[in-house]
């Protein structure tokens, strides 16, 4: 297991921390306009509703602003206590300014150093975002992004590089110091330190890795971790699931994003949502945090005598998926389960019996029995035309019986899980 670089933490609301020992938070942002208040809501209902801790709008204009504080209400009407973060670049020191109500709704304000002004204005909008956060009693995220770097800064750094660094290098160091630069400034304008949480977003792996190891030895503060414009589904997935594994694997980041380019087509690729599943899957294949059971199922391959396995696994994983906000405060642990779907005989019994509920379907030339296990014993064989029903009813049982509130029985619970 990881050990958690230590950090300040932020508090966002009563139940909301990022940083320190608290759990890594998941992220997300919309792409509707904001000032399209119907589809704002929907979208925000929808990333959070699959586990998105923080959703963040861009506030980019006047009915940006306008809007954010009914998106907020009408969330609440909902029962729905989403932490809203504004995106602001350019402009923010006028709309936080002119639209008081919006700088109350956020609970955080992204600040990006390199679009705050330029020249003489940069200090003066940086400071007034401050003072305003400040007045309002809330956190900021200084958003460095490489695409929107502070030119002055990089040439600053150009010209004092004698050679010895390579140009990706000198950008990392321009990246850090726009970032720190940026704390100080807040700070010397009055902004507690446990409200600042800092991010260095770069495009390509390597480059990700690099900074954030930079910046996360050089500061404190919590940090946000994304692979900025990572790409079409799965080139964004795969990419940002390497850098953000390694950094976490190292202990570094509290908060991650996964800024993936949704599928213009329909399907489980263009959902929004797909990017607040990808970060949960990556954070629970890490073990760093738990969101719901996990499937362990086998490619298939010649031995496997239908696709009714792939069936069962994708069935399974949809009656989770469904089931799980119900789950989850009924049944505490649910989300450390570990479910076994396999295609055969070869590995199928052997990593049933490591899951707390596992299911072998049947190879070519085997009997068309499916044994199911149970903490490593057979429980039940299934055949027939009702796998699919029975196997649920089996896993209901299951977690009715294992997952619930004495202390005991619940610890219990995540220490046989944790030992499979
Ligand atoms: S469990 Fe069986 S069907 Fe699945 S990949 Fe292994 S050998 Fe093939």
């Amino acid at each position: 297991m990881a050990v958690r670089r230590k950090t300040t933490q932020v508090k966002l609301n009563d139940s909301l921390y990022i940083g320190s020992e608290h759990p890594i938070v998941v992220q997300s942002m919309t792409n509707t306009p904001t000032s399209d208040i119907e589809a704002s809501v929907s979208q925000v209902k929808q990333l959070y509703l699959a586990g998105s801790s923080v959703v963040r709008l861009t506030v980019k204009d006047e009915a940006g602003a306008k809007a954010i504080p009914q998106i907020d209400a009408r969330l609440q009407a909902e029962g729905l206590n989403v932490p809203l973060v504004g995106d602001f670049h350019y402009n923010g020191h006028l709309l936080l300014d002119q639209f008081p109500d919006c700088a109350a709704s956020l609970t955080k304000y992204r600040i990006n150093p390199g679009n705050v002004g330029y020249g003489d204005k940069h200090d003066y909008n940086f400071e007034t975002i401050i003072q305003i956060a400040k007045a309002n009693d809330k956190a900021i995220r200084i958003g460095v992004n490489w695409g929107s770097l502070d030119q002055d800064l990089l040439t600053e750094f150009m010209d004092r590089n004698d050679g010895s660094l390579s140009f990706k290098e000198v950008i990392y160091q321009a990246m850090k110091e726009s970032a720190l630069r940026s704390a100080e400034q807040a700070m010397a304008a009055g902004m507690p330190e446990d409200k600042i949480i800092i991010s260095v977003k770069m495009s390509e792996v390597p480059d990700l890795i690099n900074v954030y190891r930079e910046v996360a030895k050089s500061c404190s503060f919590p940090l946000h971790l994304g692979l900025t414009e990572a790409g079409t589904p799965v080139k964004g997935m795969i990419s940002s699931a390497a850098a953000l594994g390694i950094l976490l694997q190292e202990g570094i980041g509290d908060t991650i994003r996964m800024s993936l380019t949704p599928s213009a087509g329909q399907g489980e690729l263009a959902d929004r949502s797909l990017e607040v599943r990808a970060c949960q899957e990556l954070l629970q294949a890490l073990e760093l945090e738990y969101f719901k059971p996990s499937i362990t199922s086998c490619p298939g391959c010649g031995r496997t005598s239908s696709t009714y396995f792939q069936q069962l696994a994708e069935e399974i994983n949809e009656y989770i998926l469904e089931q799980i906000n119900t789950w989850k405060p009924k049944y505490p642990g649910v989300e450390k389960l570990k479910i076994a779907v396999m295609g055969c005989i070869v590995n199928g019994p052997g990593e049933s019996k490591y899951a707390d509920i596992g299911i072998s379907l049947p190879g070519d030339n085997e009997e068309p029995v499916a044994p199911v296990y149970i903490e490593g014993e057979l429980h039940t064989t299934l055949r027939g035309d009702n796998i699919s029903q029975e196997f649920k009813e089996i896993l209901d049982n299951y977690i009715q019986s294992h997952c619930h509130p004495e202390p005991e029985r619940r610890q219990d619970l995540i220490t046989s899980t944790m030992g499979s």
